[in-house]
């Protein structure tokens, strides 16, 4: 058996000598004098060439393959080799959470894709509407903080370099992840902060709901009789799992609250005046039968002001709109015509020269007038109409 074996080996050995180099060929004549020598150099030689061959096309694969990726490669053209203009141009086709996907690709299209000119499109385009001077002023008035806060607990680690910020902001963000991740201040260590001078933070902390910022809700707490066709003060964050906003209102003796306020319910407050303040009328003179307007009302003195809802009435001995003198007469007629006529805040008469806080304990006092200017102003006071005439 040794030798059937050993002549088996050798003939199979024999097949490949032909094509060993000849420095082998010294080694082998000697080691065929043995038998056992043999068997082990038909062993080597047998894991040699099968290695060898594998090896070899496993070598030509390769270089195949990486020869046709860089074919590919070379024939492939970067987002980035784009002119900087049109890649702008792409990149202000996407949406935000396109946008936060990009930042995902690479540092440098990280860096373009929080730049503040693509987010003031997202910002205006959803946040616009609502995102009045008093918003405003709050936000700036909150990034002042954070700033102060970031600088003074971690000092080291501050940096005015806003690009710097932002591409902290882009490393660290998920596309949406600011729907779940916490911004505070107390909770930023170095490895997480983030660019809170820029667009995008803003965007993502109103997305959130992180922000409560000042806005005013028309017919509050869900149309309460008590509030119909009036718009109060409040301070609102939105839930972007309903698409609609939480409202805190201020009140004396209760502090009410809100959700599922709609956007068409939200607009940003029309003037400066706080609602705490006598709104200084400066449209009483002009002020004519047919005209709309808002005036400040509050039940007591110890409530803020809301915005109420008005029509300007003819007075009392008015010969109706033929011989209409209205205009010309020092008092003018303010109508609340949601009310029932025998209604207490049906009407209420203003002195056009001399108008402060007037009123009582009963209708209640009225403050400050702004006549509506625009159309959309009076269809959305309209639309807001009540079902049915309040008593
Ligand atoms: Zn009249």
């Amino acid at each position: 058996m040794l030798l059937s074996l050993y002549s088996l080996s050798f003939s199979f050995l024999h097949h490949f000598l032909f094509s060993m180099e000849n420095k082998y060929l010294n080694i082998l004549s000697f080691c065929f004098s043995n038998t056992i020598c043999g068997l082990l150099i038909v062993s080597w030689l047998a894991r040699n060439i099968i290695h060898t061959n594998g090896l070899t096309t496993t070598l030509a694969w390769r270089r195949k393959t990486r020869k046709k990726k860089n074919q590919d490669d070379e024939n492939k053209m970067s987002l980035l080799d784009l002119p900087d203009l049109t890649l702008d141009c792409i990149l202000e086709k996407l949406s935000p959470s396109e946008l936060c996907a990009m930042t995902f690709v690479c540092s440098e299209l990280r860096d373009k894709c929080v730049s503040d000119h693509l987010w003031k499109k997202h910002m205006e385009n959803k946040w616009g509407r609502l995102m009045g001077d008093a918003a405003i002023k709050e936000w700036k008035t909150h990034v002042a903080t954070l700033m102060a806060c970031l600088k003074n607990s971690n000092p080291s680690s501050y940096r005015s370099n806003t690009q710097q910020w932002r591409s902290r902001l882009a490393a660290n963000l998920k596309p949406f992840s600011w729907l779940k991740t916490n911004h505070g201040c107390h909770n930023r260590g170095s490895s997480s902060s983030s660019p809170i001078d820029s667009v995008m933070y803003w965007y993502s902390n109103l997305e959130s709901g992180k922000f409560w910022f000042p806005a005013q809700v028309y017919n509050r707490e869900n149309g309460h009789v008590g509030f119909m066709m009036s718009c109060y003060d409040a301070k609102v964050r939105y839930d972007n799992k309903t698409n609609t906003f939480q409202a805190r209102y201020s009140a004396h003796g209760r502090r009410a609250a809100e959700e599922n306020v709609t956007w068409q319910r939200l607009r940003p407050a029309l003037v400066e005046t706080e609602s705490r303040d006598l709104h200084v009328s400066d449209c009483l003179q002009g002020l004519r039968p047919g005209d709309h307007f808002e005036i400040q009302w509050r039940r007591t003195k110890e409530f803020p002001y809301g915005w109420w809802f008005g029509v300007v009435g003819h007075l009392q001995h008015c010969g109706g709109e033929e011989n209409c003198r209205c205009i010309s007469d020092e008092n003018v007629v303010m109508e609340f015509r949601q009310f029932r006529p025998e209604s207490p805040w049906k009407t209420t008469v203003l002195n056009r020269k001399d108008h402060r806080e007037t009123g009582n304990e009963v209708s209640g006092f009225y403050g400050g007038v702004k006549k509506l200017g625009t159309e959309e102003e009076v269809s959305t006071w309209k639309r807001l109409w009540p079902s049915q005439v309040l008593d």
